[in-house]
C-alpha cells in the first residue's frame, strides 16, 4: 500500500523568484517557472512579500496562502521560508505537523542549519495553532453555555405560552358560553313583542324589533364559532357519529337557504346529486360544515346580475365528494390557505351587509379533518370559488386519535 501524498510541498526558488527545484509536492501543482505561478491570483502579493522578506530577513513567520493545483483547485496552506546561501527554501503545507513531515523528506537536500531553523518555526506555529485550538474550544463552550441558557429560557416560555393559550380558550369558552343564552333571550324576547303587538305596531317599532332579532341572530351565530373555535383549539372536539346520508344533508341545507339566495337574485343549481351517499359521520357537524361553505356562496355571489350557485354530490366506492360553486368574486391564489386560518379574512366583501370574522372556514376545515376527510378550494379572481369537500365513506382511523382536532392560525 503507497502511503497518500503529504499535503504539503517544498519548492526551492532563486532569490529572484525562479523556481530551481521542487523537493515536495503532495497537491500536484502544475509545472512553473516563477513561485508566483503556484499560488492563486488573491495571494501573489502575500507570495511575491513572503520571498522579500525571506531574502532580507531570513526565517519566515508562518503566512497563510493559497496554493493552486494543475486541475485548478485551491489549497489552504500555512508557508514558511529561509533563505539557505543564494537560494530560498519554501515550505507550505495545509498544517504545521505536513509541513514538518515534508521537512523530513527533504533529507539533506537543503543545509542542515536552515532545516533546523524552518523545523523550529513550524514547531512554533503549531504550538500557535494549539493555542488557537484551545481558543476556539473555549469560546465554544461558552457559546453553548449560552445556548443552552437559551434553551431552557424557551421552554420555559413555551410552557407559559402553551399555559396563557390554554386559559385564552377557557376564557373563550366560557365567555361565550354565557352569552349564548342571554343573546338567545333578546332574540326571542324582541320575536315575542312583535307577535303580542300584530299589527297594531308602529312600523318604526316593527323594524327596530326585528332589527333586534336579526342582529341578536348574527352575533348568536358568532358566539358559537367562538364556542366551536374553542372546543377545536382545546381538542375536545367529539364526533357523534351515525350513518349520514350526505345528498339528504346538502339537500336540506339548499332549502335552508333557498329564501337567502332568492333575496339576492341568485339560482341554485343542484346537479349530479347521488343519492344515498352515506358516511359515517356527525350529522349536526357535517350539516354545519355544508351549511358554512352555502351560507358563504350566498354571502358573497354578486346581486346586481342572476349569478349562481351550483351544488353537487357525488359518491364513488371509497369517497363522497360534494362541491358548491360560486360566481362571486373569487379569492387570490395567495389566501387560498390562509382563509382556512382562524379570524383571517380575505379581500372579498359580502355582498348583502352580512358578517365576516373569519371562523367558518377554520371550523370547517377542523370538522371535515376530524372525519378523515379534506376540504380545498379552487378559485383565481374574478371567476368564482369552487370549493370541494372529500369524506372517506369508511374512515380507517375511526375510533382512533388520528385526527386530532387544531386550528390553522
Ligand atoms: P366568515 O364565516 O366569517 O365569512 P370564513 O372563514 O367563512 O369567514 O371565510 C374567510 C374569508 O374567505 C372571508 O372573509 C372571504 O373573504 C373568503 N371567502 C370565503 N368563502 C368565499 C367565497 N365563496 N367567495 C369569495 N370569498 C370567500
Amino acid at each position: 500500500m503507497t502511503a497518500a501524498p503529504l499535503p504539503a510541498v517544498a519548492v526551492i526558488v532563486s532569490l529572484d523568484a525562479a523556481v530551481i527545484e521542487v523537493l515536495v509536492d503532495g497537491f500536484g501543482l502544475p509545472k512553473a517557472n516563477l513561485f508566483v505561478e503556484m499560488v492563486s491570483p488573491d495571494c501573489v502579493v502575500d507570495g511575491l512579500a513572503m520571498l522579500h522578506e525571506a531574502r532580507h530577513k531570513r526565517l519566515v513567520a508562518p503566512w497563510r496562502l493559497e496554493l493552486v493545483d494543475a486541475t485548478g483547485r485551491t489549497h489552504q496552506v500555512v508557508a514558511t521560508a529561509d533563505r539557505d546561501g543564494d537560494r530560498l527554501v519554501v515550505v507550505a503545507a495545509t498544517t504545521p505537523a505536513a509541513a514538518k513531515a515534508a521537512l523530513r523528506e527533504v533529507g539533506p537536500a537543503i543545509d542542515a542549519d536552515v532545516q533546523a531553523r524552518l523545523q523550529r518555526q513550524l514547531n512554533a506555529a503549531s504550538a500557535d495553532d494549539r493555542a488557537a485550538d484551545e481558543r476556539a474550544l473555549m469560546e465554544l463552550s461558552l457559546t453553548n453555555n449560552e445556548l443552552m441558557g437559551l434553551h431552557r429560557q424557551l421552554m420555559s416560555t413555551n410552557a407559559q405560552l402553551q399555559q396563557l393559550d390554554q386559559h385564552k380558550n377557557e376564557v373563550l369558552g366560557m365567555v361565550a358560553h354565557d352569552l349564548r343564552n342571554p343573546l338567545g333571550s333578546i332574540g326571542g324576547f324582541a320575536g315575542a313583542i312583535q307577535h303580542q303587538l300584530g299589527d297594531d305596531a308602529p312600523p318604526m317599532v316593527t323594524t327596530m324589533l326585528q332589527r333586534i332579532e336579526r342582529l341578536s341572530g348574527q352575533m348568536l351565530a358568532i358566539v358559537d364559532d367562538l364556542v366551536d373555535v374553542s372546543v377545536i383549539a382545546s381538542r375536545q372536539l367529539t364526533l357523534d357519529r351515525g350513518d349520514v346520508d350526505v345528498a339528504d344533508l346538502v339537500m336540506e341545507t339548499v332549502e335552508t337557504h333557498r329564501a337567502a339566495a332568492q333575496q339576492k337574485g341568485l339560482v341554485f343549481v343542484v346537479d349530479g346529486i347521488q343519492a344515498p351517499a352515506v358516511v359515517s359521520g356527525d350529522e349536526r357537524r357535517l350539516g354545519q360544515v355544508f351549511d358554512n361553505l352555502v351560507s358563504n356562496a350566498i354571502k358573497y355571489s354578486p346581486t346586481d346580475v342572476e349569478a349562481r350557485v351550483q351544488i353537487g354530490v357525488v359518491a364513488d366506492d371509497d369517497n363522497v365528494i360534494i362541491t358548491i360553486q360560486d360566481e362571486g368574486p373569487g379569492i387570490p391564489a395567495d389566501d387560498h390557505e390562509g382563509i382556512f386560518a382562524t379570524f383571517y379574512t380575505s379581500r372579498s366583501q359580502p355582498t348583502g351587509g352580512e358578517r365576516s370574522v373569519g371562523l367558518g372556514l377554520p371550523i370547517t376545515r377542523s370538522i371535515v379533518e376530524a372525519h378523515g376527510g379534506q376540504v380545498r378550494v379552487d378559485s383565481t379572481l374574478g371567476s368564482g370559488s369552487t370549493f370541494t369537500v372529500t369524506l372517506p365513506r369508511h374512515d380507517p382511523d375511526l375510533g382512533t386519535d388520528r385526527h386530532p382536532t387544531s386550528l390553522a392560525r
